[in-house]
């Protein structure tokens, strides 16, 4: 049981809260861990030069999001893996998790956004609502 397990981690504290249940129930379960960044998708009304710039931005900042994961788990002696896609986010994350016929994906109720009232954000909906394996949404 959770022996892979998809993390969405976009930096927020609350994902690092849905990191932290990972790397538990990875230890516990000797699990697989994939911590999965998503990063925006460009596709504005760009020349192609201006693009391929912002894409190499956008890559950039999801790699030190990535690095800064790490602090949470570089400690423990588990197998995680790193995948930083471009979005939209709810189907990067979904795709994870099919393509490495995921057991568990675990994620934050919010994330950054400042929308008081609403319990879930619209990624972790999403992500719920399609997802072919357990959730765990972690508060
Ligand atoms: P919204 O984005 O709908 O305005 P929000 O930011 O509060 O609201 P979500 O974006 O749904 O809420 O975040 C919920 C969880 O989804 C996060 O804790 C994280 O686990 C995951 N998530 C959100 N954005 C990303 C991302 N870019 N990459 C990876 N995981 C993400
Ligand atoms: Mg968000």
């Amino acid at each position: 049981m959770f022996k892979k397990i998809v993390v969405a981690y976009d930096g927020s504290d609350h994902s690092k809260a849905a990191l932290e249940q990972a790397v538990a129930l990875a230890v516990a379960f000797d699990s697989i861990v994939w911590v999965v960044h998503v990063y925006p998708r460009a596709f504005d009304l760009l020349s192609y030069s201006e693009l391929e710039r912002l894409v190499a931005q956008r890559e950039a900042k999801g790699q030190d999001v990535l690095r800064e994961a790490r602090q949470h788990y570089s400690t423990q002696s588990l197998d995680v893996r790193e995948e930083l896609l471009e979005g939209p986010e709810a189907e990067a994350i979904l795709s994870v998790a099919d393509t490495r016929d995921a057991d568990l994906i675990i994620m934050g109720t919010r994330g950054f956004s400042a929308l008081q009232g609403l319990l879930l954000g619209s990624v972790s909906q999403k992500v719920l609502h399609h997802a072919r394996c357990p959730v765990m949404v972690v508060r």
